[in-house]
């Protein structure tokens, strides 16, 4: 039986509620799967500064760097947030962490079932059989990182800001490594996004994509999008897409504008994948829903946990290479939704389940 050791942050706010179904699930899910769940919770963000004196604590940290990926919940809170930026929750936390585990590759799902395509802000019928879409988005570099990032004083008083874009074929042959795995679990097809109309480095970026692509992947069909018109396409169809690899600075634009075309937060989940192989060759990651910490509804078991639960299956299929688990609990996800169970978030003025009886009722359609 295949243990698996990840080390598990529930962070602030709605994060502990979620994070325990999500274990739950994980531990009926290993009963049918054979595998165990092997982990410790350890505080981060919030609660971090508050029992520790740091929104990442060295024994945090520590865990994390003794497992072979981290299940993360969401941190910050109103408490901590007149704090000094570098020391607010998600800044102080999530940042170390990227920066740490060199998480390069961000994998963002956007998806819609056709049950809740009333929560998408698209027209019914562009969506009527929901979004099943993959942003596999480049973390590390981009004009987030690039140097030199200043603002500095010209001769004539006025002033001037520069940041600096800049992308190295490594770095993008990477992290079209990451979208081939994926789109090869998925629908074969990838869309690559960049703007080679105007910039040196979307140039590199489509060269070395398609070079990558041609020798790796020659089954899979391969695209090419400019970031303007993807961005267009995504609201006018999303169905059209399957993967979208994109570089740093774009894919944080569109992978926000794929969360919010899919209508609630409670219901995305998101990978950030490592530089470096855990104990099972596979990368080290770090596996969190796309949204906070919910203040406003915090503590009164009403937080969706399908997002933290769907987090966890992807921590099964690009840590663990357990797809079969992983997609046995996407089914069941899916399953409790079509059989009519909602949070609050997604209930649109039906009736509503608490937090740990969508638990139970995801248990409940595991196969
Ligand atoms: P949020 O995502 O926490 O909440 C936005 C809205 O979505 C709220 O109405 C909330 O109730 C709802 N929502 C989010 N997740 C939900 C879930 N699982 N179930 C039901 N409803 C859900 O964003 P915010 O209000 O802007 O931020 C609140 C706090 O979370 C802030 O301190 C912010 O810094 C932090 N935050 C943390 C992360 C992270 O840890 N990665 C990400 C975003 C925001």
């Amino acid at each position: 039986m295949k243990t698996l050791h990840f080390a598990t942050l529930p962070g602030d706010g709605i994060g502990p509620e979620v994070m325990e179904v999500a274990l739950e699930v994980l531990s009926q899910a290993g009963k049918r799967h054979d595998f165990a769940i092997d982990t410790s919770a350890h505080d981060v963000g919030g609660v971090g500064i508050d029992n520790h004196g740091a929104a990442l604590p060295d024994s945090s940290f520590e865990a994390c760097r003794a497992a072979d990926a981290i299940l993360f919940g969401s941190v910050g809170g109103p408490k901590w947030e007149n704090l000094p930026p570098k020391e607010q929750p998600e800044r102080a936390a999530l940042l170390p962490l990227r920066k740490a585990f060199r998480l390069y590759a961000n994998l963002r799902p956007g998806n819609l079932y056709p049950e809740l395509s009333d929560l998408s802000p698209l027209r019914p019928e562009t969506v009527a059989n929901g979004i099943d879409v993959l942003c596999v988005r480049e973390l590390t570099g981009g004009v987030y990182f690039g140097q030199p990032k200043e603002t500095r004083q010209l001769d004539n008083g006025e002033e001037e800001a520069v940041d600096t874009m800049v992308y190295r074929s490594s770095e993008i042959e990477r992290v079209t490594d990451v979208a081939i795995t994926a789109a090869k679990l998925r629908g074969r097809r990838i869309c690559s996004v960049d703007k080679a109309n105007v910039l040196e480095t979307s140039v590199l970026w489509r060269r070395v994509v398609s070079e990558k692509m041609a020798a790796n992947a020659p089954d899979l069909e391969l695209s090419h999008m400019y970031v303007d018109n993807a961005a267009m396409q995504l609201v006018r169809d999303p169905t059209q897409f399957d993967v979208i690899l994109t570089e740093n600075m774009f894919g944080d634009i569109l992978s926000d504008e794929l969360a919010v075309i899919c209508g609630s937060l409670g219901m995305l989940a998101s990978a950030s994948l490592g530089a470096d192989k855990n104990k099972h060759d596979l990368p080290f990651g770090l596996y969190e829903p796309a949204g906070g910490t919910a203040p406003d509804i915090a503590g009164q078991n009403l937080a969706n946990p399908c997002a933290q639960v769907l987090s966890s299956a992807l921590m099964l299929r690009y840590s663990f290479g357990l797809e079969d688990a992983a997609s046995s609990i996407e089914n069941a996800v899916k399953a409790a939704i079509r059989d009519g169970l909602r949070t609050g978030d997604v209930a649109q003025g039906g009736d509503t389940v608490s937090t740990t009886d969508m638990g139970t009722a995801i248990v409940e359609r595991l196969p």
